[in-house]
């Protein structure tokens, strides 16, 4: 589709009739939001969770369904940033979670808990030989560079352009540059307050293109010790790395002497080894986070054990790395309850609702003339407003347009759906293909809402 026409979808959309049906639907919300903005900035206390007018607030979850403060009920395909991957409150999960809590939750010891935890992420990701746990993804990724700088002994890492890897300052350059990003391996930190260095540490190299990230690689081999890439770059839009580039990836990291830190925070649902079994490669690192902890925080770190024995404190002279949280019995056991439930066959379904789920609303999307393009793998995926094909961050940010997803998003929401408002969609266990065609239905709905501007 054509800019011009792209635009005028957006023009046409009836953006103050949904923006009214949402208010009408979500006074009790409106008064919290308005509490909220006394105590915090913004009212918010998560960047991914605001959106305008002011956003939804949820009284309680169960399966996949939310229901907000105002009793309106909304399948959930936001799953916590694809983190609820049983949905909410699993009968089997809440009998975990009670069950430790009688026990105390965190013991400032270590726990057998958490080695079984361990052991299980290891039986599944055969990479991964050694681990640490964190309380988040963030520390994840913290963790996984501090280790492939100890090992190395140099102090530069390469990341995709467009990739998010979470709140630490080495990973917040060039997540979102904008239409006029600078020309790689330059990078731009994003947003204030981040430390002045950035930009000579952090290298920026465009997804999904090899030839580009082979000659910075070989350019810059003696100064790098990581390269850091999702398989799929999740909050740049759901973009799969094709496998000659992710392989690639991993051959020229190989032959450089330069770590491969595989950021599968978001994609270890994708295989029961985590997207690096589905794609086939062998990386030095892996972030995982998000569904490990079962709903409660969580991330890990972990890889090759001669990388990984930074970090051995039967040697005082190793890295002393902690965290209040790590390793809490609480989210080990409730971690582990969850894993436990993503049996092959389970992600299996899971990846063919997403499929399900991503046919049907293209196709809803073509039939009523919506431009629109849906991304992603599996149970992961993209809703972009363009026909246009997306590899990357600039391709991507080539087809946004934040006021039609921002519409989108709202009008979904008053038609019982909650997605991402950039437009991600994942789905989880506690899904049915009932539930899949509902959401189906519901976008059909908004797509005729927007098209006919009604
Ligand atoms: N890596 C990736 C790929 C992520 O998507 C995220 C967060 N969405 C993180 C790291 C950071 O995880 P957390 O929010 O748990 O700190």
């Amino acid at each position: 589709m054509t800019m011009t026409a792209m635009q005028s979808d957006a023009r046409r959309v009836p953006a103050a009739k949904i923006e009214q049906a949402y208010r009408e639907r979500t006074p009790a919300s409106r008064a919290l939001y308005d509490r909220a903005l006394r105590t915090m900035p913004g009212g918010s206390t998560r960047a991914a969770t605001y959106y305008a007018p002011y956003p939804a607030y949820m009284h309680h979850g169960a399966g996949c369904r939310l229901t907000d403060v105002d009793g309106n009920v909304y399948i959930d395909c936001l799953n916590n940033y694809t983190s609820l991957v049983h949905g909410h409150a699993r009968p089997a999960i809440v009998a975990a979670l009670a069950d430790v809590a009688a026990r105390g939750t965190v013991h400032g010891a270590p726990v057998e808990a958490e080695v079984a935890l361990a052991e299980e992420i290891i039986r599944r990701v055969p990479s991964v030989e050694q681990l640490r746990f964190t309380n988040s993804g963030t520390e994840a990724v913290m963790g996984a560079i501090r280790a492939a700088r100890a090992y190395t002994g140099r102090a530069k890492v390469l990341k995709m352009e467009g990739g998010y890897h979470g709140s630490y300052d080495a990973a917040e350059v060039s997540v979102d540059p904008g239409a006029d990003p600078p020309m790689w391996p330059e990078g731009r930190p994003d947003g204030a307050g981040l430390s002045p260095g950035l930009t000579g540490e952090v290298l920026v190299a465009p997804f999904n293109d090899l030839s580009a990230v082979r000659s910075l690689v070989t350019r810059h081999r003696r100064d790098l010790a990581a390269v850091i890439a999702e398989p799929v770059m999740a909050a740049a839009g759901v973009i799969p790395a094709t496998e000659a580039f992710l392989r690639g990836l991993r051959d020229l990291t190989r032959e450089a002497g330069v770590l491969l830190i595989l950021d599968e925070v978001v994609t270890f649902r994708l295989a029961f080894g985590g997207a690096q079994q589905h794609y086939r490669i062998t990386p030095d690192l892996t972030t995982f986070g998000k569904l490990l902890g079962g709903g409660l925080p969580i991330g890990a770190f972990g890889g090759r054990a001669t990388i990984m024995a930074a970090f051995d404190r039967r040697n005082p002279e190793t890295i002393a790395h902690s965290g209040t949280f790590n390793g809490n019995m609480a989210t080990m056991v409730v971690g582990r309850t969850a894993l436990d439930l993503l049996t092959m066959e389970e992600i299996a379904r899971m990846n063919a609702l997403g499929d399900r789920l991503r046919r049907g609303i293209q196709d809803a999307a073509d039939a009523t003339g919506l431009a629109m393009t849906v991304t992603g793998l599996g149970s992961l995926r993209h809703l972009h407003p363009s026909r246009a094909r997306i590899v990357d961050y600039r391709t991507a940010v080539a087809a946004a347009s934040r006021p039609l997803s921002a519409l989108l998003h709202l009008a979904l929401l008053t038609q019982g759906v909650f997605i991402a408002p950039r437009g991600m969609v994942s789905v989880s266990t506690a899904m049915s293909e009932d539930d899949v065609d509902t959401v189906i239905a519901a976008f059909r709905t908004v797509a005729t809402m927007i098209v006919e501007g009604a």
